[in-house]
Protein backbone atom coordinates (compact mmCIF):
# COMPACT_ATOMS: atom_id res chain seq x y z
CA UNK A 1 0.00 0.00 0.00
CA UNK A 2 0.91 3.53 -0.79
CA UNK A 3 -0.28 5.36 1.98
CA UNK A 4 1.11 5.19 5.57
CA UNK A 5 -2.10 7.21 7.15
CA UNK A 6 -4.32 5.17 5.47
CA UNK A 7 -7.08 6.21 7.56
CA UNK A 8 -6.22 9.37 8.08
CA UNK A 9 -8.08 12.04 6.33
CA UNK A 10 -7.89 15.93 5.83
CA UNK A 11 -7.17 17.40 9.67
CA UNK A 12 -10.65 18.51 11.14
CA UNK A 13 -8.99 22.36 11.30
CA UNK A 14 -8.72 22.77 7.57
CA UNK A 15 -12.04 20.67 6.93
CA UNK A 16 -13.90 23.14 9.73
CA UNK A 17 -12.30 26.52 8.12
CA UNK A 18 -13.04 25.36 4.54
CA UNK A 19 -16.42 24.97 5.54
CA UNK A 20 -17.04 28.28 7.50
CA UNK A 21 -15.21 29.60 4.07
CA UNK A 22 -18.11 28.29 1.74
CA UNK A 23 -20.81 29.08 4.36
CA UNK A 24 -20.08 32.60 5.30
CA UNK A 25 -19.85 31.29 8.45
CA UNK A 26 -17.97 33.04 11.83
CA UNK A 27 -15.04 30.72 12.31
CA UNK A 28 -14.85 29.97 15.95
CA UNK A 29 -13.24 26.44 14.82
CA UNK A 30 -9.87 26.57 13.78
CA UNK A 31 -7.47 28.37 16.64
CA UNK A 32 -6.37 31.50 15.35
CA UNK A 33 -7.10 34.88 16.45
CA UNK A 34 -9.29 37.42 14.63
CA UNK A 35 -6.31 40.65 15.79
CA UNK A 36 -3.29 41.30 14.45
CA UNK A 37 0.08 41.04 16.41
CA UNK A 38 1.04 43.89 18.02
CA UNK A 39 2.09 46.72 15.98
CA UNK A 40 5.49 47.09 17.38
CA UNK A 41 5.90 43.23 16.13
CA UNK A 42 4.79 44.02 12.45
CA UNK A 43 6.78 47.14 11.84
CA UNK A 44 9.86 45.09 13.09
CA UNK A 45 8.72 42.61 10.18
CA UNK A 46 8.87 45.36 7.73
CA UNK A 47 12.03 46.47 8.70
CA UNK A 48 13.90 43.15 8.48
CA UNK A 49 12.22 42.19 5.42
CA UNK A 50 13.59 45.07 3.44
CA UNK A 51 17.06 45.00 5.42
CA UNK A 52 20.18 43.70 3.27
CA UNK A 53 21.15 40.80 4.39
CA UNK A 54 18.68 39.21 6.34
CA UNK A 55 17.30 37.26 3.35
CA UNK A 56 19.43 34.43 3.59
CA UNK A 57 19.13 31.07 5.61
CA UNK A 58 19.46 31.55 9.51
CA UNK A 59 22.04 29.52 11.06
CA UNK A 60 20.24 26.29 11.44
CA UNK A 61 19.42 26.24 15.44
CA UNK A 62 17.73 29.85 15.05
CA UNK A 63 19.21 33.04 15.35
CA UNK A 64 21.69 33.27 18.21
CA UNK A 65 20.02 37.03 19.18
CA UNK A 66 16.36 35.10 19.19
CA UNK A 67 17.82 32.56 21.00
CA UNK A 68 19.65 34.39 23.72
CA UNK A 69 16.00 36.63 24.37
CA UNK A 70 14.04 33.13 24.12
CA UNK A 71 16.30 32.11 27.25
CA UNK A 72 16.27 35.71 28.98
CA UNK A 73 12.16 35.52 28.77
CA UNK A 74 12.17 32.23 29.85
CA UNK A 75 14.01 32.88 32.41
CA UNK A 76 11.95 35.79 33.89
CA UNK A 77 8.75 34.14 33.23
CA UNK A 78 9.34 31.21 35.45
CA UNK A 79 12.09 32.27 37.73
CA UNK A 80 14.35 29.86 36.81
CA UNK A 81 18.16 30.22 35.66
CA UNK A 82 18.52 30.88 31.97
CA UNK A 83 18.47 27.99 29.44
CA UNK A 84 21.56 27.88 27.27
CA UNK A 85 21.17 29.54 23.68
CA UNK A 86 24.15 28.04 22.84
CA UNK A 87 23.06 23.77 23.59
CA UNK A 88 19.42 24.03 24.53
CA UNK A 89 17.19 26.28 22.46
CA UNK A 90 16.10 25.45 18.96
CA UNK A 91 13.87 27.45 17.14
CA UNK A 92 11.06 25.57 14.95
CA UNK A 93 8.59 26.12 12.14
CA UNK A 94 5.96 26.65 14.71
CA UNK A 95 5.94 23.57 17.88
CA UNK A 96 4.33 21.97 14.84
CA UNK A 97 8.14 21.00 13.24
CA UNK A 98 9.40 20.55 16.78
CA UNK A 99 6.60 17.90 18.15
CA UNK A 100 7.20 16.39 14.81
CA UNK A 101 11.46 16.70 15.19
CA UNK A 102 11.12 15.81 18.72
CA UNK A 103 8.93 12.32 17.87
CA UNK A 104 10.86 11.65 14.94
CA UNK A 105 14.15 12.10 16.85
CA UNK A 106 13.58 9.57 19.44
CA UNK A 107 10.86 7.19 18.62
CA UNK A 108 11.93 3.75 17.73
CA UNK A 109 10.01 1.52 15.60
CA UNK A 110 7.83 -0.72 18.34
CA UNK A 111 8.47 2.44 20.89
CA UNK A 112 5.73 3.35 23.06
CA UNK A 113 4.72 6.73 23.16
CA UNK A 114 1.66 7.64 25.99
CA UNK A 115 -0.94 10.32 24.96
CA UNK A 116 -3.44 11.71 26.78
CA UNK A 117 -6.78 11.82 25.16
CA UNK A 118 -8.23 14.13 24.46
CA UNK A 119 -5.20 15.26 22.15
CA UNK A 120 -3.95 17.53 19.22
CA UNK A 121 -5.06 16.01 16.31
CA UNK A 122 -0.88 15.55 15.40
CA UNK A 123 0.36 13.71 18.27
CA UNK A 124 -1.22 9.99 16.82
CA UNK A 125 -0.71 10.50 13.31
CA UNK A 126 3.01 11.86 13.58
CA UNK A 127 3.76 9.09 16.37
CA UNK A 128 2.65 5.88 13.62
CA UNK A 129 4.86 7.69 11.27
CA UNK A 130 7.95 6.95 12.87
CA UNK A 131 6.27 3.51 13.84
CA UNK A 132 5.53 4.17 17.45
CA UNK A 133 2.91 2.95 19.20
CA UNK A 134 0.48 5.39 20.95
CA UNK A 135 -0.92 4.44 23.83
CA UNK A 136 -3.90 6.28 25.07
CA UNK A 137 -5.01 7.56 28.36
CA UNK A 138 -8.47 8.89 28.78
CA UNK A 139 -8.46 11.99 30.33
CA UNK A 140 -11.77 12.06 32.39
CA UNK A 141 -14.63 14.85 31.51
CA UNK A 142 -15.70 17.50 32.69
CA UNK A 143 -12.51 18.80 34.13
CA UNK A 144 -9.87 16.46 31.95
CA UNK A 145 -7.60 16.45 34.47
CA UNK A 146 -5.16 13.34 34.29
CA UNK A 147 -6.03 10.17 36.35
CA UNK A 148 -1.77 9.40 37.44
CA UNK A 149 -3.10 6.22 38.15
CA UNK A 150 -4.48 5.19 34.80
CA UNK A 151 -0.99 6.68 33.48
CA UNK A 152 1.06 4.52 35.82
CA UNK A 153 -0.87 1.27 34.47
CA UNK A 154 -0.12 2.52 30.78
CA UNK A 155 3.49 3.10 31.57
CA UNK A 156 5.85 -0.04 30.40
CA UNK A 157 9.44 -0.63 29.92
CA UNK A 158 8.48 0.44 26.22
CA UNK A 159 6.92 3.89 27.02
CA UNK A 160 9.95 5.93 25.23
CA UNK A 161 7.68 9.53 25.82
CA UNK A 162 5.17 10.82 27.67
CA UNK A 163 3.29 13.22 25.59
CA UNK A 164 2.26 16.48 28.13
CA UNK A 165 -0.12 19.32 26.97
CA UNK A 166 -0.85 22.41 29.27
CA UNK A 167 -3.17 24.08 29.11
CA UNK A 168 -4.80 21.53 27.37
CA UNK A 169 -6.50 21.71 23.87
CA UNK A 170 -9.39 21.41 23.64
CA UNK A 171 -10.21 20.96 27.37
CA UNK A 172 -8.46 24.10 28.86
CA UNK A 173 -7.08 21.74 31.61
CA UNK A 174 -4.08 23.38 33.28
CA UNK A 175 -1.77 20.81 35.46
CA UNK A 176 -0.97 21.58 38.76
CA UNK A 177 2.61 21.46 40.61
CA UNK A 178 1.32 18.42 42.35
CA UNK A 179 0.68 16.71 39.01
CA UNK A 180 3.99 17.26 37.94
CA UNK A 181 5.73 16.00 41.32
CA UNK A 182 3.12 12.89 40.59
CA UNK A 183 4.62 12.40 37.27
CA UNK A 184 8.23 12.86 38.22
CA UNK A 185 7.68 9.89 40.84
CA UNK A 186 6.21 7.70 38.08
CA UNK A 187 8.94 8.23 35.76
CA UNK A 188 11.79 8.55 38.86
CA UNK A 189 13.97 5.41 37.76
CA UNK A 190 13.07 5.04 33.92
CA UNK A 191 14.29 6.19 30.79
CA UNK A 192 10.84 7.55 29.74
CA UNK A 193 10.93 11.19 28.45
CA UNK A 194 8.49 13.69 28.25
CA UNK A 195 7.62 15.61 26.00
CA UNK A 196 5.73 19.14 27.29
CA UNK A 197 3.73 21.13 24.54
CA UNK A 198 2.90 24.31 26.20
CA UNK A 199 1.83 26.70 23.26
CA UNK A 200 -0.83 28.18 25.67
CA UNK A 201 1.44 28.81 28.76
CA UNK A 202 0.26 32.67 28.77
CA UNK A 203 -3.28 31.50 28.63
CA UNK A 204 -4.43 30.64 32.45
CA UNK A 205 -6.92 31.97 34.32
CA UNK A 206 -8.20 33.41 37.46
CA UNK A 207 -4.84 34.49 38.77
CA UNK A 208 -3.60 30.81 38.70
CA UNK A 209 0.28 30.43 37.44
CA UNK A 210 1.33 28.20 34.44
CA UNK A 211 3.67 24.94 35.79
CA UNK A 212 6.16 24.41 32.96
CA UNK A 213 7.71 21.68 32.91
CA UNK A 214 11.02 23.74 32.81
CA UNK A 215 10.27 24.48 36.69
CA UNK A 216 10.45 21.12 37.73
CA UNK A 217 14.16 20.36 37.91
CA UNK A 218 13.61 16.42 37.58
CA UNK A 219 11.61 16.28 34.89
CA UNK A 220 13.34 18.91 33.05
CA UNK A 221 16.25 16.54 32.79
CA UNK A 222 14.39 14.19 30.40
CA UNK A 223 12.08 17.00 28.91
CA UNK A 224 10.95 18.63 25.83
CA UNK A 225 9.67 21.80 26.01
CA UNK A 226 7.89 23.53 23.12
CA UNK A 227 6.36 26.44 22.75
CA UNK A 228 5.12 28.61 19.47
CA UNK A 229 5.32 32.71 18.71
CA UNK A 230 1.91 31.80 16.75
CA UNK A 231 -0.20 31.49 20.11
CA UNK A 232 1.79 34.43 22.47
CA UNK A 233 1.65 37.33 19.42
CA UNK A 234 -1.41 36.50 17.75
CA UNK A 235 0.56 35.64 14.52
CA UNK A 236 -0.01 31.78 13.63
CA UNK A 237 0.52 32.61 10.17
CA UNK A 238 4.34 33.10 11.10
CA UNK A 239 4.79 29.56 12.30
CA UNK A 240 7.57 30.74 14.43
CA UNK A 241 7.89 27.94 17.79
CA UNK A 242 10.87 26.63 19.57
CA UNK A 243 11.83 23.74 21.36
CA UNK A 244 13.95 24.07 24.80
CA UNK A 245 15.77 20.68 26.01
CA UNK A 246 18.97 19.83 27.67
CA UNK A 247 22.01 19.63 25.26
CA UNK A 248 21.89 15.69 24.88
CA UNK A 249 18.04 15.75 23.70
CA UNK A 250 18.85 19.09 22.06
CA UNK A 251 21.26 17.85 19.92
CA UNK A 252 18.90 15.09 18.96
CA UNK A 253 16.18 17.43 17.67
CA UNK A 254 18.40 19.14 15.97
CA UNK A 255 19.70 15.89 14.15
CA UNK A 256 16.62 16.07 12.62
CA UNK A 257 15.62 19.66 12.55
CA UNK A 258 18.17 20.35 10.13
CA UNK A 259 17.26 17.93 8.11
CA UNK A 260 13.20 18.71 8.26
CA UNK A 261 13.81 22.70 7.52
CA UNK A 262 17.20 23.31 8.50
CA UNK A 263 16.20 26.73 9.34
CA UNK A 264 13.77 29.01 9.86
CA UNK A 265 12.57 32.50 8.13
CA UNK A 266 15.25 34.94 9.08
CA UNK A 267 13.24 38.39 8.90
CA UNK A 268 10.61 36.31 10.94
CA UNK A 269 13.41 35.74 13.45
CA UNK A 270 15.08 39.12 13.53
CA UNK A 271 10.97 40.31 14.18
CA UNK A 272 10.55 38.72 17.17
CA UNK A 273 14.24 39.00 18.80
CA UNK A 274 13.38 42.99 18.04
CA UNK A 275 10.02 42.64 20.15
CA UNK A 276 11.64 40.20 22.58
CA UNK A 277 14.38 42.63 23.70
CA UNK A 278 12.23 46.07 24.15
CA UNK A 279 8.43 44.52 25.40
CA UNK A 280 8.71 42.61 28.24
CA UNK A 281 5.18 43.57 28.94
CA UNK A 282 3.33 42.01 26.44
CA UNK A 283 3.68 38.15 27.66
CA UNK A 284 1.91 39.26 31.16
CA UNK A 285 -0.70 41.22 29.50
CA UNK A 286 -2.04 37.71 28.06
CA UNK A 287 -3.72 36.11 30.93
CA UNK A 288 -5.85 39.21 31.69
CA UNK A 289 -6.51 39.62 27.74
CA UNK A 290 -7.79 36.22 27.56
CA UNK A 291 -9.44 36.14 30.76
CA UNK A 292 -11.65 38.96 29.25
CA UNK A 293 -12.52 36.69 26.41
CA UNK A 294 -13.50 33.93 28.50
CA UNK A 295 -15.84 35.62 30.50
CA UNK A 296 -17.80 37.88 28.03
CA UNK A 297 -18.28 34.49 25.71
CA UNK A 298 -19.75 32.66 28.78
CA UNK A 299 -21.73 35.75 29.98
CA UNK A 300 -23.43 35.83 26.15
CA UNK A 301 -23.83 32.33 25.93
CA UNK A 302 -24.99 32.22 29.53
CA UNK A 303 -28.68 32.17 28.76
CA UNK A 304 -28.54 29.79 25.66
CA UNK A 305 -28.98 25.89 25.91
CA UNK A 306 -25.40 25.29 25.44
CA UNK A 307 -23.98 23.46 28.73
CA UNK A 308 -20.40 25.28 28.75
CA UNK A 309 -17.38 23.36 30.50
CA UNK A 310 -15.35 24.90 33.00
CA UNK A 311 -12.23 26.85 31.18
CA UNK A 312 -8.90 27.47 33.48
CA UNK A 313 -7.06 27.82 30.62
CA UNK A 314 -6.65 27.88 26.74
CA UNK A 315 -8.28 29.77 24.21
CA UNK A 316 -10.82 26.90 23.78
CA UNK A 317 -14.50 26.85 25.44
CA UNK A 318 -15.84 23.28 25.18
CA UNK A 319 -19.47 22.78 25.05
CA UNK A 320 -22.21 20.13 25.76
CA UNK A 321 -25.06 20.72 23.21
CA UNK A 322 -27.63 17.89 24.26
CA UNK A 323 -30.87 20.13 25.01
CA UNK A 324 -30.58 21.13 21.51
CA UNK A 325 -29.53 18.16 18.85
CA UNK A 326 -29.39 14.42 19.58
CA UNK A 327 -26.85 14.56 15.96
CA UNK A 328 -23.43 12.88 16.47
CA UNK A 329 -20.96 16.00 17.10
CA UNK A 330 -19.45 15.77 13.51
CA UNK A 331 -22.98 16.10 12.10
CA UNK A 332 -23.77 18.72 14.62
CA UNK A 333 -20.92 20.60 14.14
CA UNK A 334 -21.26 20.83 10.53
CA UNK A 335 -25.12 21.72 11.19
CA UNK A 336 -24.22 24.57 13.20
CA UNK A 337 -22.00 26.07 10.37
CA UNK A 338 -24.40 25.68 7.54
CA UNK A 339 -27.44 26.55 9.47
CA UNK A 340 -26.65 29.11 12.46
CA UNK A 341 -23.60 30.17 10.60
CA UNK A 342 -20.92 29.85 13.57
CA UNK A 343 -18.04 27.12 12.48
CA UNK A 344 -17.04 25.17 15.77
CA UNK A 345 -14.73 22.08 15.85
CA UNK A 346 -16.41 18.32 17.04
CA UNK A 347 -14.28 16.85 20.10
CA UNK A 348 -14.33 13.41 18.48
CA UNK A 349 -11.56 14.49 16.01
CA UNK A 350 -9.37 14.60 19.11
CA UNK A 351 -9.74 11.20 19.90
CA UNK A 352 -8.14 8.33 17.73
CA UNK A 353 -11.47 6.08 17.74
CA UNK A 354 -13.87 9.05 17.16
CA UNK A 355 -15.17 8.83 20.06
CA UNK A 356 -18.05 10.80 20.61
CA UNK A 357 -19.01 12.91 23.89
CA UNK A 358 -21.09 14.91 22.58
CA UNK A 359 -18.84 18.09 22.67
CA UNK A 360 -18.29 20.55 20.33
CA UNK A 361 -14.92 23.32 21.05
CA UNK A 362 -15.10 26.93 20.31
CA UNK A 363 -12.39 29.01 19.96
CA UNK A 364 -12.46 32.64 22.11
CA UNK A 365 -9.62 33.84 20.42
CA UNK A 366 -11.52 36.72 18.18
CA UNK A 367 -12.42 40.41 18.36
CA UNK A 368 -15.53 40.94 21.29
CA UNK A 369 -17.54 42.18 18.52
CA UNK A 370 -17.18 38.46 16.88
CA UNK A 371 -17.69 36.96 19.78
CA UNK A 372 -21.17 39.07 19.97
CA UNK A 373 -21.96 38.27 16.51
CA UNK A 374 -21.81 34.51 17.02
CA UNK A 375 -23.65 34.36 20.10
CA UNK A 376 -26.34 36.26 18.93
CA UNK A 377 -26.68 33.32 16.59
CA UNK A 378 -26.18 30.35 18.87
CA UNK A 379 -28.36 32.17 21.99
CA UNK A 380 -31.74 31.55 19.33
CA UNK A 381 -31.20 27.57 19.06
N1 LIG B 1 0.19 22.08 19.99
C1 LIG B 1 -1.06 22.47 20.30
C2 LIG B 1 -1.71 21.88 21.50
C3 LIG B 1 -1.72 23.38 19.50
O1 LIG B 1 -2.98 23.74 19.78
C4 LIG B 1 -1.06 23.94 18.39
C5 LIG B 1 -1.68 25.00 17.54
N2 LIG B 1 -2.88 24.75 17.04
C6 LIG B 1 0.23 23.48 18.09
C7 LIG B 1 0.82 22.57 18.92
C8 LIG B 1 0.96 23.97 16.88
O2 LIG B 1 1.58 25.20 17.08
P1 LIG B 1 2.15 26.06 15.86
O3 LIG B 1 1.01 26.80 15.28
O4 LIG B 1 3.17 26.94 16.51
O5 LIG B 1 2.76 25.12 14.89
N1 LIG C 1 -4.01 24.50 16.92
C1 LIG C 1 -5.14 25.00 16.20
C2 LIG C 1 -6.41 24.43 16.78
O1 LIG C 1 -6.39 23.61 17.67
C3 LIG C 1 -5.10 24.69 14.74
C4 LIG C 1 -3.79 24.47 14.12
C5 LIG C 1 -3.96 23.95 12.74
O2 LIG C 1 -4.88 24.30 12.04
N2 LIG C 1 -3.08 23.08 12.37
O3 LIG C 1 -7.44 24.79 16.32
Amino acid sequence: PVSKLPDIGTSIFSVMTQLAQECGAINLAQGFPDYDPPLALQQALARHATTAGHHQYAPMPGLPRLREAIARKTARVYGIPEPDPATEITVTCGATEALYAVLAAVVHPGDEVLVLEPAYDLYGPAIRLQGGVPVYVPLPAPHFRPDWDLVRAALSPRTRLVMLNSPHNPSGAVLTAADLDTLAALLRDTATMLLSDEVYEHMVFDGEPHRSVLQHPELRERAFVLSSFGKTYHATGWKLGYCIAPPALTAEVRRVHQFLTFAVSTPTQHALADVLETDAAHDQHLPAFYQHKRDLFRELLAGSRFELLPVPGGYFQLARYHRISTLPDVEFARHLTREAGVAVVPVSAFYHNGHDAGLIRFCFAKQDATLQAAAERLRVL
